[in-house]
């Protein structure tokens, strides 16, 4: 009898652990729940409640085919071996099965867990099933890792037009449930269940996701090339949470796009090439934070770039996470992160240019805060979106192409109708005044604060201050 750990893998069909424990014959489905360690990661209270709720509908999933869910419970990752283990003895289960993750934290508590098992003769399996391609194994020439993303991409490119990955079905039922499920409860301690409104604007289950998907594919990916930097429309896949969750697969995501396309994925119809893409740019973050720990260690990337001088600014920091800076577009945009848990990808790159270079605040600050609200936050995507508009990281933007927030706002958000739904303050401004710092005329009727920066100015401090490091234009 085999033990299936579920961790950002939560469901049950094209899902690699518990499709090859069940060929081995009965499975028992664990999760363990650890408040503490969601706290030291600062996992937004938005996403461990996604996680809860996907696990309801888990349990109800693998209910119907008779593998029973158990929820374990450990104070810190070190305890994960023996509560493993005290599991394993009280069922007689010889075998564990899981999905590799990625985090240094994540890979040090699997070594563990797989060193205490081997000690007691138990096996242990694991599996890539988070990603297309297992980190490491797209190499240069000279057989070092990429650090531009254009190269890895040609890389993935050669590798499946050898060998697309398959999905894997999901499991047959089995005879009959061994134990009972454990109920899934109404909130983890410490992580109150999320608002209705954002429990139905993030649907959970399987269910759930491959509607979305199936939604975003039959009516949005043809144009996703044209409308996804158009925060304004409902341009882009709002899959992240459920690929973050696990709840949907990247194969199941890259299937759907080549259904599309006609099996083609570096050409034919533009959305579905520019989609696959950005799923590659979610390799390519996975495979940095495997191949160059340091930025699991939030350090820089490019450690020229720790010697930035960043400015210490509690009052401007305050300012950005409240979405009080002055500046329309990034305000709205940290109002959409604070009432949804997500943002637009246009709108992370523009909020975070602004809080990394405007306001020369240490980009960690601000990856923190992403981290602490966002459903689908992810370590190496969230570190990788930072550190490339904080010009610190692997292939980002050079420090002096510095977005203006305002032509940015211009172009993504045309009419203004975007900072309208966010910002009621400005509902009644014109779209030729809507993306600009209103002036004191206007300030005065207006209940919106006066900008916090002088964009002008603030963008050449920032350019001075990453003058001179290595990088020259
Ligand atoms: P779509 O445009 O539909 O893209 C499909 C999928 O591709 C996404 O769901 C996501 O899994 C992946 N993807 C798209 N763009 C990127 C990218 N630039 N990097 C990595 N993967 C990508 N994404 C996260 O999933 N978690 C994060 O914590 C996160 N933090 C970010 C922080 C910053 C500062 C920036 C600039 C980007 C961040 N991103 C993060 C990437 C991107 O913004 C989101 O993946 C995207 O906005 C999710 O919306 P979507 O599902 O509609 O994306």
């Amino acid at each position: 009898m085999s033990l299936c750990w579920f961790r950002t893998d939560l469901r049950i069909a094209d899902n690699h652990a518990l499709h090859h424990a069940s060929q081995r014959g009965q499975v028992i489905a664990v999760y363990i729940a650890t408040p503490g360690v969601w706290r030291t990661h600062d996992d937004a209270p938005i996403k461990v409640d996604f996680w809860r709720r996907n696990l309801q509908a888990l349990s109800a999933s693998l209910g119907e085919l008779n593998i029973p869910l158990l929820l374990l419970e450990a104070d810190d990752w070190s305890q994960c071996p023996q509560v493993l283990l005290d599991c394993a003895s009280r069922l007689s289960a010889d075998a564990l099965y899981f999905n590799d993750e990625y985090g240094l934290h994540e890979q040090a508590r699997d070594a563990d867990v797989c060193a205490a098992w081997h000690a007691q003769q138990r096996h242990c399996h694991r599996f890539t099933d988070q990603l297309l391609f297992t980190p490491g194994s797209l190499k240069t020439q000279a057989g070092s890792m990429f650090k531009v993303y254009s190269q890895f991409r040609r890389r993935a490119y050669e590798s499946l037009h050898r060998r697309v990955p398959e999905r894997l079905p999901a499991p047959s039922k089995q005879a009959s449930p061994l134990v009972d499920s454990d109920a899934i409860p109404d909130s983890f301690s410490g992580y109150p269940a999320a608002p209705a409104a954002q429990q139905a604007f993030w649907p959970a289950g399987e269910l759930a996701a491959q509607e979305r998907l199936a939604l975003f594919t039959d009516e949005l990916l043809e144009d996703y090339e044209q409308y996804r930097d158009r925060p304004d429309l409902d341009g882009t896949s709002r899959l992240s949470a459920y690929l973050t969750a696990g709840v949907l697969s990247p194969r199941q995501c890259l299937h759907a796009a080549l259904q599309l396309n006609g099996g083609e994925f570096d050409s034919g119809n533009p959305g579905a090439v520019s989609w696959i893409n950005e799923l590659l740019w979610r390799e390519f973050y996975k495979h940095i934070l495997v191949c160059y720990p340091r930025v699991s260690r939030h350090q820089a990337f490019r450690p020229d770039t720790e010697a930035v001088a960043w400015r210490h600014d509690p009052e401007g920091l305050r300012a950005w996470q409240q979405g009080e800076t002055g500046i329309p577009i990034v305000d709205a945009a940290m109002q959409q992160l604070l009432h949804t848990g997500w943002m637009h990808n246009r709108l992370r790159m523009i909020s975070a240019m602004f809080l990394s270079k405007n306001l020369l605040i240490d980009w960690r600050e601000g990856e923190r805060w992403f981290m602490q609200h966002l459903i689908d936050g992810d370590l190496a995507a969230n570190n990788g979106g930072w550190q490339w508009s904080a010009s610190t990281g692997t292939d980002s933007a050079p420090y002096f192409r510095v977005f203006n927030p305002v032509s940015q706002s211009q172009k993504c958000d045309p009419d203004g109708s975007f900072i309208r739904s966010w910002l009621p303050a400005l509902a009644n401004l014109s779209a030729r005044e809507i993306h600009v710092p209103p002036t004191t005329d206007l300030l005065n009727k207006l209940d919106y604060p006066a900008p916090i920066v002088d964009l002008k100015s603030s963008r050449q401090r920032a350019i001075e201050a990453f003058r001179g490091l290595g990088e020259k234009p």
